[in-house]
Formats: C-alpha cells, sequence, structure tokens
C-alpha cells in the first residue's frame, strides 16, 4: 500500500470516528434548542427517571445496542431517532471524505460540516415547524467559505445562488400569499434557501429545488389524502435538506451528465 492511499484511508476512518461523535452531540442540540435550554448543562440525563447518563452510556451505537434501547435505570424505551443521527452523521461526513478529501481538503470539511447543520434542521423542523436562524447562520458561514474553496463551481455561481434563492422564494411567498390569502411558505424555509443557494452555487440550488419539491409534491398529496384534511401545515424544510444534501454531494456529477446528454 502506497503512503497516498494510506493517507486517504486513515481520513475515512477519522471521518467516520469523529462523524459518530458529532453526531451524538447533535442530539443533544436537537433536543435543547427547540426548548430554549442549555447545550452544556445540565448533563444527559433520562427524561422519564432524571438518572444521569455515564461515559459508558454515551458511546454512540454501541450503548444503545448494549443497553436494547433502554434506560439503564428504569428501563424506559430510548426512541431509536438518537442512534439514526449519530449513524445518518457518520454515512454524510464518510462520503464528504470519499467526495472531495483529494480536490480539497476544506471543501470536504465545509461539506461536512453543512450536513450537520442538515441534520438538525431536517428534524427540528419535522418536529416543532421551525427552522432556527442560528442554523441559517451556520451555513450562510460556511457558504461564504465554499464560494471560496468549491472546487466545482466559481465565487459568482455561489453569490447568484445566494441572492437568487433568497429572491425568488420570498416572491413565491409573497405571490401565493396574495393569491391564496395564507402562508405557503415559512421566513424560514425562504431564509434557509438563501443561504443554501451561497453554499451551493445557483447551478446545485435549482437542481435541490427540484428534486425537494417534487418529493415534497408526491408525500404531501399521500399525506392529506390519507388525512383528509387541506389545511394542516406541513413542515417543508425536511424535503429541502434532503435536496441540498443531495445537491452538494451529486449536484456537480448529475448537472455534467445532463449536459453531456444534451450535446451542449
Ligand atoms: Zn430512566
Amino acid at each position: 500500500m502506497d503512503m497516498q492511499s494510506y493517507y486517504l484511508g486513515v481520513a475515512y476512518v477519522l471521518a467516520a470516528v469523529f462523524g459518530l461523535c458529532v453526531g451524538s452531540f447533535l442530539n443533544v442540540v436537537i433536543y435543547r434548542v427547540p426548548a430554549g435550554l442549555s447545550l452544556a448543562t445540565p448533563s444527559s440525563h433520562c427524561p422519564k427517571c432524571k438518572y444521569v447518563l455515564r461515559w459508558y452510556d454515551n458511546i454512540p451505537v454501541v450503548s444503545y445496542l448494549i443497553l436494547g434501547g433502554k434506560c439503564r435505570s428504569c428501563r424506559a424505551p430510548i426512541s431509536f431517532r438518537y442512534t439514526a443521527v449519530e449513524i445518518a452523521n457518520m454515512l454524510l461526513w464518510i462520503v464528504s471524505a470519499l467526495l472531495f478529501w483529494q480536490q480539497s481538503i476544506v471543501y470536504a470539511v465545509i461539506c461536512a460540516l453543512a450536513s450537520s447543520v442538515f441534520i438538525c434542521v431536517f428534524f427540528i423542523d419535522l418536529e416543532h415547524k421551525l427552522v432556527f436562524d442560528r442554523f441559517v447562520l451556520m451555513l450562510v458561514g460556511l457558504g461564504i467559505a465554499a464560494a471560496v474553496f468549491d472546487p466545482c463551481y466559481s465565487a459568482l455561481s455561489h453569490i447568484i445562488g445566494g441572492v437568487g434563492g433568497f429572491t425568488a422564494f420570498y416572491l413565491i411567498a409573497w405571490l401565493f400569499e396574495r393569491i391564496r390569502h395564507k402562508d405557503g411558505l415559512g421566513g424560514g424555509d425562504i431564509k434557509l434557501t438563501g443561504a443554501c443557494g451561497l453554499l451551493l452555487g445557483w447551478q446545485r440550488l435549482l437542481l435541490s429545488v427540484l428534486c425537494a419539491a417534487v418529493v415534497a409534491s408526491v408525500v404531501l398529496v399521500i399525506l392529506s389524502r390519507r388525512e383528509g384534511k387541506e389545511d394542516t401545515e406541513y413542515p417543508f424544510a425536511p424535503f429541502l435538506t434532503c435536496g441540498f444534501a443531495l445537491a452538494m454531494f451529486f449536484g456537480h456529477r448529475i448537472i455534467s451528465a445532463y449536459i453531456s446528454l444534451l450535446g451542449i
């Protein structure tokens, strides 16, 4: 094995290990930010019996398996969501390293961090129908860095994506409100799309919004049929974040393949 592939292997293992640990921290963020609680104190505890978790109860995935998905003290079931978040974050960090580490280490790190923010936005919006500004601000910061370090698209593409995404979604929301006299898109979705336009560049933003809209319309039609109500408010950010992640990782390949298919 040559040194190059040795270093790459180490990078992938590190991405997996740190991805799991950060995923464990994301669970704290997803639970405490909407509740307005501090991220630092108190220590993690069972919501039912207040048993304070020891370090060995807190090992990502492993502890869940050893404890059989139950609290050590009161045996109350622990949601599988905690483990799912850890595994999802680990997989997205590995994908970031696999796809971009060799081209640009900084860009691989930007993608890994952005996917962690996506996971928080996904689960918090799913449960609370809220997109918190602090996540949008983090994505703006990562977007500025992406504009500089993206090996695929120019800084100009990122700036157009940011301004264009925000403006387009703002106009759509305004039109919808004028025509239907109710809110279609939340302010959180508009800000989120602007931030992700900056992160992705306009080409990948278009792809991601298209994917999110198609999947959302299919899922929402099924859900509203099943529930038989038209007025229920459904969160849109979970669809958006999936589209953003897909475009961030594979957008450049998909768009290049599409363009060469058209023969342009
Ligand atoms: Zn307990």
